[in-house]
């Protein structure tokens, strides 16, 4: 009986596992035809100055666009490209769109101080990623001192001497790097201090309960004191109140990214953001 009962069960998970299996080649075929039939969008999410107010750049991220259906976010898709070489392909469109699109701003007169484009640690672990990224700058007429790459901790615990080294190549070309969702994971505060990053990027998770969870307020208020000491610039993001953006600002954090401020933008949407914001500042001054 209780034999039975376990064979069931067994069988009942085996099932579960080939859905979810079939689920994920079903989705990964269709991120392969996202990619050759033209279906990912990339939207931009402004970046203020949290002092003045002033834009100081833009987070691009990647969207699916399937047609006919709503618009895909990269929950749903970027971990099952990034069990494949898929992070790749979807990373150098990614990264070309990006520059792309910012130089053709660039020559409209749109000034933006610069745009930050995230990085998968499976991407940045290619051996061509550091000729990839001189390859896309030279076709795209990308200046490289406006680029800002956004990794994630999860790449520094393994390889790091290898890390390093391909980020200070990248950094001679003029690139800035920040560390994505910074607390979150588990890097060691050891390489921290070596790495060649410029920023650390608060965390949502930390911002979302300010001024509720007194511990959040006080790894937040942490990790902006240490940034500030080790030479780092802080963005927060997901800063949706004011009363998140009061904190921040009081606690001497620079920039900052959200729904306060802005959703991602479409491209289309972007470029008449930066027309208002750049309006404004001339009626200001
Ligand atoms: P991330 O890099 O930490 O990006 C910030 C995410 O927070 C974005 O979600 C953004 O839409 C969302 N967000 C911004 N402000 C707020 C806010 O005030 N409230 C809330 N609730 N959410 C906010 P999104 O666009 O869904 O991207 C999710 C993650 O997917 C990104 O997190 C990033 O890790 C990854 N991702 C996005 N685009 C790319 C890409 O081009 N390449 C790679 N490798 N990963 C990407
Ligand atoms: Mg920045
Ligand atoms: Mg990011
Ligand atoms: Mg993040």
């Amino acid at each position: 009986q209780a034999k039975s009962a376990g064979r069931k069960a067994l069988r009942f998970f085996e099932k579960g596992m080939q859905r979810e299996a079939d689920q994920r080649l079903r989705v990964y075929n269709q991120l392969r035809e996202a990619l050759s039939e033209n279906q990912l969008r990339l939207y931009y999410q402004p970046q203020h100055l949290l002092k003045t107010g002033e834009l100081m750049g833009a987070e691009a991220l990647v969207r699916w666009q399937p047609p006919g259906k709503m618009l895909v976010g990269p929950h749903s898709f970027i971990h099952i490209a990034e069990e494949s070489e898929l992070i790749w392909d979807i990373g150098c469109w990614v990264l070309q769109e990006a520059c792309k699109t910012f130089v053709k701003w660039q020559s409209e007169g749109l000034r933006l101080p610069e745009i930050s484009v995230n990085i998968s640690a499976r991407q940045f672990a290619q051996e061509e990623f550091v000729d990839f990224i001189t390859e896309v700058l030279d076709k795209t007429g990308m200046d490289a001192g406006y680029l800002n790459l956004e990794i994630t901790e999860s790449m520094l615990v393994s390889h790091v001497e290898t890390t390093i080294s391909k980020m200070n190549e990248l950094k001679k070309l003029g690139i800035r790097f920040s560390i994505d969702d910074f607390g979150a994971g588990y890097s060691s505060l050891a390489y921290l201090k070596r790495l060649p990053v410029d920023e650390l990027k608060v965390d949502r998770s930390f911002v979302r309960d300010i001024p509720h969870d007194r511990r959040n307020m006080a790894i937040v208020e942490t990790i902006i004191a240490m940034a500030q000491h080790l030479g780092f610039s802080v963005t927060a993001e997901g800063v949706e109140t004011h009363q998140q953006r009061d904190f921040l600002t009081h606690r001497g954090c620079l920039f900052y990214q959200g729904f306060l401020v802005s959703k991602p933008l479409s491209a289309e949407a972007m470029r008449h953001y930066m027309q208002e914001h750049l309006q404004r500042k001339l009626l200001r001054s």
